[in-house]
């Protein structure tokens, strides 16, 4: 087929799931070509629909990446996810409340000052309040020993009105992270860091555990645009974090993904990551993942969460920016999540869910 031809028609066949999901993204592109009067299409008889189309398509995209006749991609809008999410806990609180049940309780331990987590631990607080939980805060100073942490933790444990505990990372050099973490029993690890929710998540038995906030908002935006099967689709996911990496890893092969985790030892990571249907940036370096990484149409979902100085009418200003550079990527990718309004307030609303579970399961 050659790229040069002008007007076709990219014909979609309901049998061939996985080519019309390629085909959805696709589409995108070609309703922006055709717009324009430009473009390629691809004339296919249903039965030859097959990889040669697929990677066809995908030529189609390079090229009108190259001619600069790209539409811009979807930005998936987390908050708006988040607030209707947030909607149907509030709705199902009051259901259990006035069936004579107790609100779901959420204990929030944070130890020391660090500015970013006391905001994180703020809005917590706030969402979990608006969905009508019972909202304990526990604020330890800076040099606590370790002994009154894990004894607040056991009375937590312990305490029926209590149904979600955690403890705001990181957490100071002299306590040890991973002692306090499991110290929570595994039935209120709302944040899924317990070995046993852990183990649960990784032999792909979801049922029952608790999966951690991050990668479980991921999956549901990525879900939104892509379905629940990921079939035939590559999933790129840079970053191998316990919190992030490893855990939406362990969500995207349950998926049908086929999944490649990449990290600080990764050789040639732009080009691993071109192969990505779906782009999972869990990095913690700002904008690093330039447009030329991204495969057009792919759904990129940017975790980082980055404090850049920009400078505003000559004044330094502080700026939030993922690890994605947006501005480049908008122009490739078929649909992308941005900093803020993107994972962020998912992962919130997310411990509210896994709360609600919890109260439902007490
Ligand atoms: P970690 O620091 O624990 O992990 C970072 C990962 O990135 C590591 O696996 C590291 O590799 C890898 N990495 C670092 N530099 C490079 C590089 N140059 N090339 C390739 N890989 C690299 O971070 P987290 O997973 O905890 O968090 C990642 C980002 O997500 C942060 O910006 C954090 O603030 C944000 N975040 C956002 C949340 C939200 O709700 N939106 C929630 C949690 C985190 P290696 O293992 O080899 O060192």
């Amino acid at each position: 087929m050659s790229l040069a031809t002008q007007y076709c028609w990219l014909m979609l066949a309901p049998e061939f799931s996985n080519l019309v999901r390629k085909s959805q993204r696709t589409t995108r592109y070609l309703a922006g070509l055709r717009g324009r009067n430009e473009g390629v299409t691809i004339c296919a008889p249903l039965h030859s629909l097959n990889s040669y189309t697929i990677r066809a398509t995908e030529e189609l995209l390079y090229y009108a990446q190259r001619q600069g006749l790209m539409t811009q991609a979807t930005t998936i809008d987390g908050k708006a996810m988040a607030a209707e999410l947030s909607a149907e806990i509030s709705a199902a609180t009051a259901k259990l409340v006035a069936n004579g049940k107790a609100k779901p309780g959420l204990a929030v331990v944070i130890i020391g000052e660090d500015p970013a987590s006391q905001v994180y631990v703020r809005n917590k607080k706030r969402t979990a309040e608006a969905c009508g939980f019972n909202s304990v805060q526990h604020t330890l100073a800076e040099n606590v020993s370790q002994e009154e942490v894990l004894s607040l933790i056991d009375d937590l444990n312990t305490d029926p009105a209590i149904h979600g505990i955690l403890v705001q990372l990181p957490i100071p050099a002299h306590l040890d992270e991973l002692t306090v973490t499991q110290s929570i029993v595994p039935e209120k690890d709302v944040d899924g860091f317990h070995f046993q929710n852990i183990g649960m998540l990784t032999s792909g038995n979801t049922d029952g555990a608790f999966v951690p906030c991050t990668p479980a908002g991921c999956m549901l935006m990525i879900e939104d645009q892509l379905g629940k099967d990921l079939s035939g689709l590559n999933a790129v996911i840079i970053g191998r974090s316990n919190i992030v990496g490893k855990p939406i890893a362990s969500l995207l092969l349950k998926a049908n993904a086929t999944v490649t985790i990449c990290h600080s030892r990764t050789g040639d990571l732009p080009q691993v990551a071109r192969n990505a249907d779906i782009l999972v940036a869990a990095v913690g370096r700002p904008q690093m993942v330039k447009g030329d990484w991204i495969k057009p149409g792919a759904v990129v979902i940017d975790v980082g969460i980055n404090r850049i100085e920009v400078e505003v009418d000559g004044e330094k200003k502080m700026r939030l920016v993922g690890d994605v550079d947006f501005a480049e990527a908008v122009n490739v990718a078929g649909a992308i999540t941005p900093v803020p309004g993107g994972v962020g307030p998912m992962t919130i609303v997310m411990l509210m869910s896994n709360t609600l579970q919890s109260a439902l399961r007490a």
